[in-house]
């Protein structure tokens, strides 16, 4: 296979807020991309067939302020259904443009794009059929391929023409076609050649009304993959607008931090054009999650000039511009001109390089700091609402997964002594008096560090925004391998301002550890997740940050849950099971919602398992993704198991499929008996 080179720019920049500009698509009286605003979307999932349940939860939807209606259509019969539903919806003063949802079928699909005003289709099974078998694609069999579908695709886009309907080529990461996964594997890169392969169809017959979207329920391989598809499109000169998502994000906070971290990393650097949260809860209560999300960017270009702080940079000729001398080019332009000096790769994960202080940096998990309420930790009982639980008969401090590792108490303390694995951090002016400082480190601000008489041996915070940082601060800790850097900012664009010093430091390979700290007031906790999952999440799927520190008046038991759910969505520290579990459609054969409450009950202890709650068995086993565990449903009160690709057990009765997934658990080694 040739090998790809890439520039790395997948955006308009790193440094100034800007919507990447898409060309605009309508569908029905809705226009996606362009100048136009961030559209939100959700799906139904009713039964198709049933026109006027599917009618109602429409309205419900379009009430919550839904732009788009997408609405499931299996086979011929759905599809033809989709009519009945949209002249009831037109009846009762909906005009919302519908998405028919199709896999497997173009022979609905080619009805459906004659009566709605969208078909979504997915690459990797609209002319495929997934056999997972593993044998070389030749290039001539390749092409021959690509002929193949050319020819069952083509009608459908010529139907588009012909009605005017938009189309979204939507890929899923683990419903690739065996022809991409042979080539390119379960990657990034296959997800994007897989959306590629059918634009280029579309552009072959002049049709451009296209919407590209490359879902994944693992953020890092969905952000990758939309960064390398607008680099892609970049380079064939194409510009279609994006349609965001997480598939199988979940329910409740797990689903929203998911959701956030994938979604929102994304929508900071300006890309997307309209968003779908997928939550396992009814359709209805995604709108406001994706209102939430997109509203933060109405003002956002106004944001700080990030360029405008200081720090001395290399002019193009080589030499460093010298800051004082107002010499200074814009950041902007510094990565715009010098791409490939961008320390960060934007397709590949990979860990900052960090020396390790005191188990902090280096190969260590990133640490979580809070700073609570000294009211909130007032005896050793109130650390039981984050994870120290301590039983006075023994004496002895039960440590769960969620425990933080840090907490800030400023020129407070407690009066009892806290678990040896929570450290205290104090302000310096403090923490020079306290006697005892083996266990309890010094936050100090700029100038207290350069001038400060005492240090601890240990760890050394360094509190700073990117306007504290100057040559001499830089030479200083450059040298001093106890320091820690906590990063705070102001700016509007704050995940974009920090980003920024990783840049500064990666490129004066200064290699400190750095706390990534945000600071949020006033917010409610649903806003709270959602800001710091995607603040806080885009950095880390970048491998930047060694630890975290949410600081707002949201309860310490929030605040530590979001912390550590931010990093699980992450995937930088594991501390629970993850589910993946898909939001149910019009093909689910169980209720997702009570089913995944019932299989989280008793597999939350499981740390670091992964097991998906699918609906149906069209769909579910491919987009499972990198599950350890599936739990899909194969017709109505049957459930096949999976372990990870493979079907262990098929047909088995709906109330007995659990217990049989835990004893598949227990004959792998895998289950523990809860606490
Ligand atoms: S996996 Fe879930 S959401 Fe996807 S098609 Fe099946 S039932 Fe619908």
């Amino acid at each position: 296979m040739e090998v790809q080179t890439l520039s790395k720019k997948y955006c308009n920049s790193l440094t100034k807020y800007s919507r990447y500009k898409t060309r605009v698509v309508k569908a029905g009286n809705i226009e996606i991309g362009g100048d136009n605003p961030i559209r939100v979307q959700s799906m139904t999932t009713t039964d198709t067939m049933d026109t006027i349940a599917t009618v109602e939860q429409s309205i419900r939807m379009i009430e919550a302020g839904s732009e788009l209606v997408r609405i499931t259509a299996p086979a011929v019969k759905e599809a033809k259904n989709l009519e009945n539903i949209k002249k009831e919806l037109r009846r009762r003063g909906y005009d919302t443009p519908i998405v028919a949802d199709i896999h497997f079928r173009p022979d609905a699909a080619e009805i459906a794009a004659r009566i709605v005003e969208k078909v979504r289709v997915n690459p990797g099974n609209y002319a495929d059929k997934k056999k997972f078998k593993v044998f070389s694609f030749t290039d001539e069999l390749y092409r021959e391929e690509l002929d193949r579908i050319y020819e069952q695709f083509s009608p459908l886009v010529k139907i588009c023409k012909e009605y005017g309907t938009a189309m979204r080529i939507g890929t899923n990461h683990g419903s690739l076609s065996d022809r991409i996964m042979n080539r390119y594997g379960d990657t990034p890169l296959g997800m994007v050649e897989s959306a590629l392969e059918f634009v280029r169809i579309c552009e072959d017959l002049g049709y451009h009304d296209i919407i590209l979207s490359m879902k994944a329920s693992n953020p890092q391989v969905k952000v990758q993959a939309y960064r390398l598809l607008v680099n892609k499109m970049e380079e064939e000169g194409m510009n279609y607008p994006l349609h965001l998502g997480v598939t199988e994000a979940g329910d409740g906070e797990d689903g929203r931090i998911k959701s956030s971290v994938g979604i929102g990393a994304l929508l900071e650097d300006g890309l997307g054009d309209t968003i779908r949260v997928s939550l396992t809860e009814e359709p209805e209560f995604e709108i406001p999650v994706c209102k939430r999300l997109v509203n933060r960017y109405v003002n956002r270009a106004e944001h700080k000039e990030i360029a405008d702080y200081g720090i001395w940079i290399a002019v193009p000729d080589g030499r460093q511009a010298d800051y004082n001398k107002g010499e200074r080019i814009t950041i902007q332009s510094e990565i715009e001109n010098q791409n490939s000096e961008i320390p960060i790769d934007p397709f590949t994960y990979t860990r900052r390089k960090t020396y390790e202080t005191d188990k902090i940096g280096n190969h260590h998990v990133p640490v979580v700091v809070l700073s609570p309420n000294i009211n909130e930790i007032g005896n050793a009982d109130s650390l039981k609402s984050i994870s120290y639980d301590y039983s006075p008969a023994l004496d002895k401090w039960n440590i769960g997964d969620m425990a933080p590792d840090f907490i800030y108490l400023g020129s407070n303390d407690v009066s009892y002594a806290l678990p040896g694995t929570l450290k205290k951090i104090f302000d310096y002016e403090y923490w020079k008096t306290i006697e005892s400082k083996s266990e309890s480190f010094p936050l100090f601000s700029p100038s207290e560090y350069l001038s400060a008489e005492r240090k601890s041996y240990r760890i050394n915070l360094l509190s700073l925004t990117i306007d504290d940082i100057n040559d001499e601060l830089l030479d200083t800790i450059k040298n001093d391998k106890f320091c820690v850097l906590v990063l705070t900012t102001n700016n509007k664009h704050a995940m974009a301002e920090q980003r920024r010093v990783f840049i500064e430091l990666m490129n004066k390979e200064i290699d400190i550890p750095v706390i990534i700290k945000r600071s949020y007031s006033g917010l409610d906790d649903e806003d709270l997740t959602l800001y710091s999952a995607t603040d806080i999440g885009g950095l880390l799927l970048d491998g930047l940050g060694d630890g975290i520190w949410i600081d707002a008046d949201n309860p310490v038991e929030v605040i530590n849950r979001v912390s550590f759910g931010i990093l699980q969505a992450a995937r930088t520290r594991i501390s629970k099971t993850d589910y993946i579990s898909c939001p149910s459609c019009g093909r689910t054969q169980f209720d997702l919602q009570v089913t995944t409450a019932m299989i989280k009950k008793r597999t939350d202890h499981l740390k670091g398992v992964k097991i998906a709650i699918m609906g149906c068995i069209v769909n579910g086993p491919g987009e499972m993704a990198d599950a350890d565990y599936g739990f899909v449903g194969s017709g109505p009160n049957w459930v096949s198991l999976y372990r990870g690709k493979d079907v262990i057990e098929r047909g088995i009765p709906y109330s007995e499929a659990l217990d049989k997934l835990i004893q598949i658990m227990k004959e792998d080694g895998i289950w523990v008996e809860p606490a």
